[in-house]
């Protein structure tokens, strides 16, 4: 496709670990489970942003059950690819979810430390159900139990950017998801 080729970051990859194309039809099956559990059902949809976004963006126009829409920031990764330990989560919800069923929508589920205190606040807040939903699971990287009902790709452990993941808040367009080239790690000097 012409398009492509004018991102110019695209060459930063080293390599492609998941395909647009992949991408396109993962979601197509993930939205045809989620819609058969939910059908016809009051559902709620969280997205984490700014990781969630273009995922969400993408599973939300498939799901046919009448849905709400609201976002949570949650950040861990201070700068880098390093955690920056416990998750700070800023809870600015506009919808009350009180008895409602909530789909919680992630980018990438790794330690399981954020979508662990993501779901014990909306479970605070009276939600009836919590189940989740990402794109990208690194299972090796687990250290609180987590998983999720939902899963696109479970993934080995490297870093990743691209469909809404990003390094140092770059890449974040890119239509795949892949692993940069080691020189676009090294800081600027
Ligand atoms: P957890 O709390 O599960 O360790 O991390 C979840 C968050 O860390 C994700 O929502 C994402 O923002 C970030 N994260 C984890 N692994 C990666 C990765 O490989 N690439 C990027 N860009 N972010 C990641
Ligand atoms: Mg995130």
């Amino acid at each position: 496709m012409a398009a492509k080729k004018t991102i110019p970051e695209l060459k930063h990859l080293d390599h492609v670990l998941v395909s647009e194309v992949a991408i396109k039809k993962r979601i197509k099956a993930l939205a045809e489970k989620i819609n058969r559990a939910y059908r016809g059902q009051d559902l709620t949809v969280i997205a984490i942003v700014n990781g969630a976004l273009i995922f969400a963006a993408d599973l939300l126009r498939q799901l046919r059950t009448p849905l709400r829409l609201d976002c949570l920031r949650a950040t861990s990764y201070h700068s880098g690819t390093q955690a920056g330990g416990k998750p700070v989560i800023v809870d600015n919800l506009k919808l009350d979810i009180t008895g409602q069923k909530v789909l919680l929508v992630d980018d990438i589920l790794d330690t399981g430390n954020t979508l662990f205190a993501v779901r014990e606040l909306l479970l605070a807040k009276g939600a009836a159900s919590v189940r989740t939903c990402v794109l990208l699971d690194k299972k090796a990287r687990r250290s609180v139990p987590f998983e999720a009902e939902y899963v696109g790709f479970v993934i080995p452990d490297e870093f990743v950017v691209g469909y809404g993941l990003d390094f140092n808040e770059r890449y974040r367009n890119l239509p795949c998801i892949g692993v940069l080239k080691p020189k676009y790690y090294a800081p600027k000097t």
